[in-house]
């Protein structure tokens, strides 16, 4: 179930990690690694999904894998604030996110805020 109920939040779309030896800046969709639901990204950095007993978590500890990274069993995490964010800004000029204008830059200005305070603590 969504935790954040009152906090704006999309279908977590991105490319994979620049260290992912897949090398490919393709969006991906992607679905939690425990449940295979989606996820979605809250505006606060926090990853969920609908699963029932699933938790979330900050994308800090989210880890990626492609079909590339899963035939060499490999993971890979986004290694700082700035990589996530890049990632991110890449997926919203692809006008990927389902949010629309105002609430798009909300969302943005938010969850840049949001990843660069949480990163580091
Ligand atoms: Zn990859
Ligand atoms: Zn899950």
């Amino acid at each position: 179930m969504n935790p954040y109920p009152n906090i704006t939040s999309v279908r977590l779309k991105c490319a994979c990690p620049p260290s992912c030896i897949c090398k490919s800046s393709e969006l991906r969709e992607w679905s939690h690694l425990s449940c295979s639901k989606y996820s979605y990204l809250s505006a606060k950095g926090d990853i969920f999904c609908n699963q029932q007993g699933c938790k979330s978590y900050f994308i800090k500890d989210a880890s990626f894998q492609c079909q590339q990274a899963k035939q060499n069993s490999t993971f890979y995490q986004y290694k700082s604030a700035a990589q996530f964010i890049m990632a991110l800004a890449m997926a919203i000029q692809a006008a990927d996110l389902t949010l629309k204008d105002n609430d798009l830059i909300k969302f943005t200005t938010d969850i840049n805020s949001e990843v660069m305070k949480r990163w580091n603590l």
